[in-house]
């Protein structure tokens, strides 16, 4: 166990989202020893910039995950340019935080889009390739908003919720299959509590925007997405036989 976590990750992954944030974080911690990283989001220049400081085993897609053509498209290239897909880390996600009393459906419809459809295409862009092979890893970024709901984000819990219950899904089926076909697939959930990322830029309700940086600025100790990046190397890097399927990771003063 000990030797397997201390052999640096090296296959070829997805990263979804890494324009910002944790995204990027990933894509920075995996970039040194990874045979390939594909990184997507819809600001291309913001991933072909951080692809070209990474090196050459970075290719930048633009893509918006609520467009499944585009998600199909950023999975083709990671198996063109490198001939295989390892692991995918569905992470691109938006909080337009509001009152559901303001009735924001616009916003309802993209977070749930985003946030849920989003993670179900690029399910669906590896899965076959994935079944193929008999292996390969899906990680999926839910929060802690995917365990309790609070105020003013209700569809945005809805959605983390979402993405526990099918990640538990995926897992599911895919153990079932795995008595027929041997399949090794792991599923895991990320589950964070307060990370300090640009989160709020997504609030398109702006007096909704102001609070939530407050919020999440007033969380002593919060989480950098460096922390959350170390948490997915690690269960990259576990054993072939080993699955964590959930990893819930907070702040130790969060208190909300
Ligand atoms: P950021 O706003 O920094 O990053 C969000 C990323 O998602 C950006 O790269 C953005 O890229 C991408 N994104 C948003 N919409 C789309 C879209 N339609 N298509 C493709 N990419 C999209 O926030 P975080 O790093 O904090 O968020 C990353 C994930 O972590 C989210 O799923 C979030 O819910 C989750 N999370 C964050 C927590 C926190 O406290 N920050 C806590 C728990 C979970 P672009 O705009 O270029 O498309």
């Amino acid at each position: 166990m000990k030797e397997q976590r201390d052999k640096q990750w090296d296959g070829v992954a997805i990263i979804t989202g890494a324009s910002s944030g944790i995204g990027e974080a990933i894509a920075r911690k995996l970039a040194p020893h990874a045979k390939g990283l594909v990184i997507s989001a819809r600001r291309f220049e913001k991933i072909k910039t951080l692809a070209s400081e990474l090196g050459k085993n970075v290719v930048p897609v633009e893509c918006d995950v609520r467009n499944q053509t585009d998600v199909e498209r950023v999975a083709q290239t990671a198996l063109e340019k490198f001939g295989r897909i390892d692991a995918i880390i569905n992470n691109a996600g938006i909080l337009p935080m509001a009152s559901m009393t303001k009735c924001r459906v616009e916003d309802w419809d993209n977070t749930i889009d985003t946030n849920i459809k989003g993670v179900l295409y690029g399910i669906a862009s590896v899965l076959p390739h994935m079944l193929e092979r008999g292996n390969g890893h899906v990680i999926n970024m839910s929060s802690e908003s995917g365990r309790r709901v609070f105020p003013g984000v209700g569809v945005y819990c809805a959605t983390k919720h979402a993405v526990r219950a099918i990640s538990e899904g995926l897992q599911t089926d895919l153990s079932y299959r795995s008595k027929k076909d041997g399949n090794a697939i792991k599923v895991t959930t990320i589950e964070p509590g307060v990370v300090l990322t640009n989160l709020a830029e997504s609030v398109t309700y702006q007096p909704a925007k102001e609070a939530l940086q407050t919020i999440m600025n007033g969380v002593e100790g919060a989480m950098t997405p460096e922390n959350i990046a170390d948490c997915i190397v690690y269960v990259l890097q576990t054993p072939p036989h080993v699955e964590i399927g959930e990893m819930i990771v907070r702040p130790v003063k969060q208190s909300m």
